[in-house]
This record gives C-alpha cells, structure tokens and sequence, in this order.
C-alpha cells in the first residue's frame, strides 16, 4: 500500500465519491516501519474539508480506522476533524490482551461516557453538532486568515453571532499592529461592551490593547445609511427578528449581494434588493427543517417551507443559498431541500469560497 501525502489521499476521495461510493473508510492498519501513515487526525480533516470544498461532503459518510487513536480525546479530535465512524483498532486490541472478556466493552464503554463529558461541558448535547465543528479553530478560520481580517460588521447582538468575538480578538493579542474595525450600530455596542466585553465574563474593552495598539475600535453604522468597509459598499437593512437585526446590501463596482442575517418572514430588504441591478446572490436564513417551521416562525427564522414562500418576493431569478442552519438539523435540511422542485433554493457550503 502506498503512502499518500494527504493531498493525494483528498484527490483519491474526491473521485471515489464522485464515482458513487457513499462510505469512505480511512484507515492505517496497513502501516509498517517501512511504511509510516500520515496522522489520521490529519488526514481525516483533509479529506472532511477537501469533500465540503468540492460541493460532494453530504453524499458520503466518513469513518476511521486509527492506530493512533488511543485515549479519549484522540477519539473526540477525530470525531471534531470531521470522521462519522471512529474504530480504535489498536487500542481495542490492546484492550481484548488486557482482559479478554470485558476489555472491548470497558474500552468503548468508557469513550461513550468520556465523550458525552466533553460535549457537556462545551454545551453541546448530540454528536452531529461537534463533527466537523472546526472546534480547533478558534472561529473557523485558520491564523494566516485571522489576521487578514480587518473588519468585523455585527447584524445584532445575539450570542450565536458575537460568542467568538472575545476569543478571536484576544487570540490576536501579541500579532495585531493596528486595531480590528467593529462595525455596529451604538446600542448594538453598547450591549456588547456592558454583557460580553466585561471583566466578569471575559476582558473589559479598555483593557484590550499590546504594546502597539488598541486591538478593537467602534465604527458605528446606522439603519439605511451606506457605510464602506474595505472597499465595499453596505446598505444596512433591518429584517423580521426577535432583536433589531440588520441584513446587508454588499456591493462593489460590477456587482452585488444580500446578506440577510437571522430573519423571518420581511418586507423592505426585498424592496431594497428589487432595486438593484446587479444582485447576483442571496445568503439567506435557513436554521430549521420544515417540521419545526412553527419554531421558525416564532424565533423568526427560516425553514425551507417559509422561504419558498419569501422567494416570490424577489423579482431577479438569483439564487438563494441558505446559510446559518443549526447544527443538529443540517442534514435534515440538506435533504429537504434537495427534494424541492425550487432550484433557485441551495445550501451553503462551509469552507467554500463563492466568487460573483
Ligand atoms: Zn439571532
Ligand atoms: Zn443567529
């Protein structure tokens, strides 16, 4: 068996999924001393990324067979890297060695109730929400592009959209020589200073500053009045949600598009789009599946039930990528929009860069 550099190992999977296979089993049980593998934390990421990247992660399941997953958490980074399956195969022998009888059950036993820990205590509650949840990162981006970031704009304030805004920025501490641009409207950062930015719950923001610089500055933007951040130009558009939320208008010279932030059911983004010539796409609301559209309905989000509704509203045929689907429900939702007769209605894939 040849040893593949992982990007050989991702080429190999894209095109055995692409011909059909719906399982893919990575596995070091062939290794020798003549014939290392690659770490299979590593190459299980690869291959979870390389599939979302190529548009085909959801038509395959992915399990693991690791020697090197020995303990707990070797199991939960894999688990977290993107693995469906994990069989410590080297660690359950060695169990059934250990103690013939019980060793095997002791040991998988003993992974169940170790994982269910860890995932309590990030508050997570089912396996689904933790694969593949760039846990290891801290918000989803790698360091080279945490610190290409220059600009942050925040729709509204709930947790689910300014939980990583603390540890981002204090993860930049030492490297920042110029502080990070945090637009929001005033009250939206006043309500950030006072319940996130505060001693109690992490650092204050006067206190957030190297050597150099402060590390965030406020630039306050307001409902309908266009502001600019790195060269494009945004029209903040209030939405339907629980909270003043704003949805964006992002345009450059040759083209446009709508971010809609958490919304339900709206009106004036839809004139607002309407408007604009060179729209080209629509990242919309898509957190639950149709069964729980009476939940969406009241939290004031989407289900693809109520969007194919709000697509009638659009006049121009763009697209509508669905974005912001909670965790536990994607690929429920994945499926029930694949079934659509719609297709102007897709999932967003993450980690894809869309180009318009
Ligand atoms: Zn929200
Ligand atoms: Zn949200």
């Amino acid at each position: 068996m040849p040893i593949w550099p992982p990007d050989d190992i991702c080429a190999k999977a894209i095109d055995l999924v692409r011909a059909g296979a719906a399982i893919l089993l990575l596995s070091d049980r062939p290794a020798s001393a003549e014939s290392l593998p690659v770490p299979m934390a590593l190459a299980t990421g690869a291959v979870h990324h390389a599939l979302i990247r190529a548009g085909i992660r959801t038509r395959v399941g992915l399990a693991v067979e690791a020697g090197d997953c020995r303990d707990l958490h070797h199991f939960a980074v894999l688990l977290g890297m993107g693995a469906g399956a994990v069989c410590p195969w080297l660690a359950l022998e060695t169990a059934r060695n250990l103690n013939p009888e019980k060793g095997e059950a002791n040991l998988l036993h003993a992974l169940d109730l170790g994982l269910a820990k860890i995932m309590s205590k990030m508050g997570i509650s089912v396996v689904d929400s933790y694969r593949g949840a760039h846990l290891f990162d801290s918000i989803g981006l790698s360091r080279e592009e945490q610190l290409r970031l220059r600009a942050i704009v925040i729709t509204h304030t709930h947790l689910d959209h300014t939980a990583s805004l603390p540890f981002f920025i204090t993860d930049l501490f030492q490297e920042l020589q110029e502080p990070i641009a945090l637009y929001a409207t005033p009250s939206d950062f006043d309500a950030l200073r006072e319940h996130l930015f505060n001693p109690r719950m992490w650092t204050s923001l006067d206190t957030l500053r190297n050597e150099t610089t402060e590390l965030l500055v406020h630039r306050p933007y307001r409902s309908g009045e266009r502001f600019t951040v790195e060269g494009l130009q945004l029209l903040p558009v209030p939405v339907t949600h629980t909270v003043l939320t704003h949805g964006m208008l992002v345009e450059d010279e040759s083209s446009a598009v709508l971010f809609t932030s958490d919304t339900g059911a709206t009106e004036r983004i839809w004139q607002v789009a309407n408007e604009c010539a060179k729209l080209r796409a629509v990242f919309i609301d898509l957190s639950f599946p149709t069964s729980l559209t009476e939940l969406a309905r009241v939290s004031k989000h989407h289900s693809p039930l109520t969007l194919v509704a709000e697509l009638e509203k659009l006049r121009s045929g763009v697209k509508f990528y669905g974005v912001h689907l909670k965790a536990p429900y994607r690929d429920r939702i994945v499926a029930e929009v694949a079934a659509l007769a719609e297709s102007r209605i897709e999932v967003a894939d993450i980690g894809l860069d869309y180009e318009f």
